[in-house]
């Protein structure tokens, strides 16, 4: 994916940069983040193009982490983040 010309952004007409950002994820009042995740940015506002294969990589755990938030806020309503590291 990196020898392909890097694709330009339409808003600002730059060319985006590959690089290490943070993968957002949202479902049901449920948002989930996830850092250092290679993706096409735009210099000029950060806003992150995905490739198909990263997302189709992460959304199965994604979708799980979502699963258990909700879980974790019908217990506990007043707990509305939690940060979770796996290194
Ligand atoms: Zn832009």
């Amino acid at each position: 994916m990196t020898s392909k010309p890097p694709p330009i952004c339409t808003e600002h007409n730059t060319e985006k940069v590959w690089q290490q950002t943070v993968f957002e994820y949202s479902e049901d009042g449920v948002s989930v983040k996830v850092q250092n995740v290679w993706a096409w940015v735009c210099p000029e506002d950060g806003e992150p193009s995905f490739t198909p294969e990263t997302v189709d990589a992460l959304i199965v755990t994604v979708r799980e982490l979502v699963e258990i938030a909700k879980r974790a806020k019908k217990r506990q309503p007043a707990l509305t983040e939690y940060a979770v590291a796996v290194g």
